[in-house]
């Protein structure tokens, strides 16, 4: 179809990307134009010639036609980068449901001025033995930073200040201190090398492990043949997928190229920053949430010049304009973190996918718990597959130790800490080893489980937990079904039949007053409210500032403990029924990272799983640390169901501070949907019924909605939300529900409503 109008923004490396501005389509143009290209076009009074981006093409005139200018021409040489990552905010916006401004916000950096980020480094004016002993003498007079800058800097002679500052969280006083004492130098001299002589390079490759080699070069081979794809590294912690990423880089940046590599913020510690800075000097640049716009500002500048080459961040990293993006890596690819919670609630992995597309860039993720969606579609054959299966780190793999709390509270015990934990920890207490207690909060929503028999109240159309509610009420989450509490379990008659409410703040309490001596760190949401309080917490407990650290599933990520033999989990149930089809993946995932971290140095570890249901295939796979049998038994389930990855789904959302008008609208909603399902159907019964595959799988390519309800969270500050799902194995179909919806949605009577769509949403509504 041809448009008479593109909608086109005006230079946006100033940040006027506020509102777009349409233009006339000259004839010689017409069918040459796409969203993302950039244009020459007259531009305010003085018809100043500016660089613009199309974002989009219209019909109807939004002033007088004749007042309307023209776009002069296409530039010869146009800025790419820009211009791709303007198709990738206008896929956003079609595929997640968003504006396009919104979506534009998101992959392109606000303008701020910075002071113009300095690259300072801190070079050490003592011997690395010297640094080592400073450090011992630092940390036994509890100067805890010093000791840490000298500790860093006995390893490395020199290190990029703004390292210090955001990931060892040094502050500026103390670096001035010790460069006054006459430790360190502060200094603005390049510490730039050269990271790729090319021996350097083979050397490099030659010490990989076979299983890494043939990765290594697998892709190079693909890459050489100019084939892009998306690759999954499935290999437990410890098995070399950060080496191997490493050699992926070099090779990349070799031939010019940048490369961009995702980690959760988490878990982008010091210590993993330091090996790329080892490899790629100030070539390789950090993002984290520490930075300032101003600073990501400068970065983006600096990589669209072509000073950096890596950038290693969280999910917004990816949107760092490179001029020549060869490779995207997503290491621990099924950390939730990587979906945005903010409209476009974009997943990192798909954008990723779609940017490798646009520019040609590879796409390589890796984990030792593939996401259900990674591994589904690396068995259909959409992602090539590889497997690390050895650890290189040494250490035997932790004694897993199952406890049924049913049993426990049989003979007599009614504290959190099973029989089997106490004697563990007492153990260890008594030898100077570390503990971690893990919580799942996430799943702490307040299902209502029988502490007798274990049973867990459902729903009877979902399958996924009731929820307690205020007022004595279970309610359903997914369909609205709602049900008076029971007084005592419909399957054992006993009274402990309630829903789950112990915090991290009362493990601490409950570890103390069992303990009294042993030091005791807490790691949740209320103890990490300043940014760099996570990373304050592990490194005390690295340092063995206390005994037994607290903690919700942050702790599971990031630092190694050597020290650390023992990890409890204490109810690991308490992700299995959060009222959402991924908590049996969730769980699994929780519990083999946590348990992951036991046994990581030299001594052996065990771990203590504390759960109702010791026989769930989450807790028993976990146990085995089987990822794959996990899999295959997930995998049937979400297939026999319809959820993701056997299938797509899409939330609907609505809100509004009027409870009428948010049940008008999401029941409209929800018929519009209907009425797309029942026109499907009969599409698919006209043609003829074995024209395609998916035809014969009849019943399961039916669009099914569900709902609508009231969202697990029915109400926040007196706004009233209420939700529906849609699921169709076409994600197309349910692209289509959206536009469908988002259309409709200004005709129905009502004022005071918004609507947001979530596909595949990580957790229920
Ligand atoms: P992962 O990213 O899978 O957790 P890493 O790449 O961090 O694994 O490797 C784990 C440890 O093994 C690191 O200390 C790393 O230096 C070391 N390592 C990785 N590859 C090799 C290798 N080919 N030879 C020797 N040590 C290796
Ligand atoms: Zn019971
Ligand atoms: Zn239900």
């Amino acid at each position: 179809m041809q448009y008479p109008y593109a909608d086109i923004i005006i230079d946006i490396s100033h940040g006027a990307v506020d509102r777009p501005f349409q233009y006339k389509i000259p004839e010689d143009l017409q069918d040459k134009l796409f969203v993302g290209q950039a244009v020459q076009v007259p531009f305010g009074n003085g018809n100043k010639t500016r660089l613009g981006y199309i974002i989009g093409f219209s019909e109807t005139p939004q002033i007088e036609p004749s007042r309307i200018k023209e776009i002069l021409s296409v530039p010869e040489k146009e800025a790419a980068v820009e211009g791709h990552l303007i198709q990738l905010a206008y896929w956003m916006k079609e595929h997640y449901g968003s504006t396009m401004i919104n979506a534009m916000k998101t992959v392109i950096p606000a303008h701020k001025k910075s002071k113009q980020l300095e690259h300072r480094s801190v070079k050490r004016l003592v011997s690395a033995e010297d640094a080592a002993r400073y450090a011992g003498a630092f940390a036994g007079k509890h100067q805890v930073a010093r000791a840490r800058v000298m500790e860093a800097l006995s390893e490395e002679e020199v290190i990029p200040y703004e390292i210090l500052l955001h990931k060892l969280n040094i502050s500026a006083p103390t670096v001035k201190s010790l460069e006054q004492q006459g430790f360190i130098k502060l200094s603005s001299e390049k510490y730039y090398r050269n990271p790729l002589s090319f021996q350097d390079l083979e050397a490099k490759n030659l010490s990989l492990s076979d299983e890494q080699r043939a990765i290594v070069e697998g892709i190079r081979a693909d890459r050489e043949k100019g084939e892009r794809h998306t690759y999954l590294i499935y290999g437990i912690t410890g098995s070399g997928k950060t080496e191997v990423y490493i050699s992926l880089i070099r090779d990349v940046v070799a031939q010019g190229g940048q490369a961009i590599v995702l980690i959760p913020e988490i878990a982008l510690t010091y210590q993993t920053v330091m090996r790329f800075y080892r490899h790629f000097g100030d070539r390789v640049s950090v993002m984290n949430s520490t930075l300032s716009d101003g600073e990501k500002y400068d970065q983006c500048e600096r990589a669209k010049k072509g000073e950096i080459d890596v950038i290693i961040g969280p999910r917004s990293a990816l949107f760092t304009p490179f001029p020549n993006l060869q490779l995207i890596v997503i290491d621990e690819e099924h950390e939730n973190s990587y979906k945005s919670e903010n409209v476009p609630r974009y997943h990192a992995r798909e954008t990723a996918e779609k940017l490798g597309e646009i520019t040609g860039a590879s796409l390589v993720l890796g984990s030792a718990t593939p996401s259900l969606e990674s591994y589904y579609r690396a068995q259909e054959g959409k992602y090539v597959l590889y497997t690390l299966n050895r650890r290189l780190t040494g250490g035997s793999l932790p004694q897993v130790h199952t406890v049924d709390l049913r049993t426990e509270l049989k003979e007599g015990n009614r504290t959190i800490f099973s029989r089997k934990l106490q004697e563990l920890m007492e153990d260890r207490l008594e030898k100077q080893e570390q503990v971690m207690l893990f919580l799942n909060r996430r799943g702490l929503a307040g299902f209502v489980s029988c502490r007798n028999c274990g049973l867990v109240v459902k729903c009877p159309h979902c399958d996924v937990a009731l929820t307690q509610h205020r007022g004595g009420r279970m309610v359903c989450h997914y369909c609205g079904y709602e049900m008076p509490e029971y007084k005592n379990c419909p399957q054992c008659g006993s009274p402990y039949i309630k829903g789950w409410k112990a915090g991290t703040q009362q493990i601490e309490d409950a570890v103390v007053k069992m303990f009294p001596k042993a030091r005791v760190l807490r790691m949740d949401a209320d103890t990490t409210t300043t940014k760099d309080s996570y990373e304050k917490i592990l490194t005390s407990f690295a340092n063995q500032e206390a005994d037994v650290l607290v903690g919700t599933q942050m702790i599971v990520k990031g630092h190694d403990f050597p020290n650390v033999t023992l990890v409890g989990i204490l109810a690991a149930d308490l992700s299995l029924f959060a009222n959402d089809y991924r908590c049996g993946e969730r769980t699994f995932q929780l519990l083999t990272q946590a348990a992951g971290r036991a046994g990581r140095g030299t001594k052996p570890g065990d771990v203590v799983i504390q759960t109702y249901q010791p026989d769930h295939y989450s807790i028993t796979y976990a146990a085995k640390q089987d990822y794959v049998g996990f899999y295959e038994e997930e995998i049937s389930y979400r297939k026999l169901l319809s959820y993701p990855p056997a299938s797509h789904m899409l939330a609907v959302i609505v809100t509004s501070d009027r409870e009428e008008e948010a049940k008008t609208m999401v029941s409209s909603l929800a018929r519009i949907a209907k009425e797309e399902g029942a026109r499907l159907e009969e599409e698919g019964k006209k043609s003829s019924p074995f024209s395609s595959p998916e035809r014969m799988t009849g019943y399961r390519n039916r669009m099914i909605v569900i709902g609508p309800g009231k969202a697990s969270v029915s109400r926040i500050k007196d706004i009233y939300r209420y939700v529906f799902y849609v699921k169709h194995p076409a994600e197309d179909a349910l692209i289509r529900v959206k536009d469908l919806c988002e259309s409709a949605e200004k005709n129905i009577p009502v004022s005071r409503c918004q609507v947001y769509f979530d596909f595949d949403p990580m957790y229920g509504y």
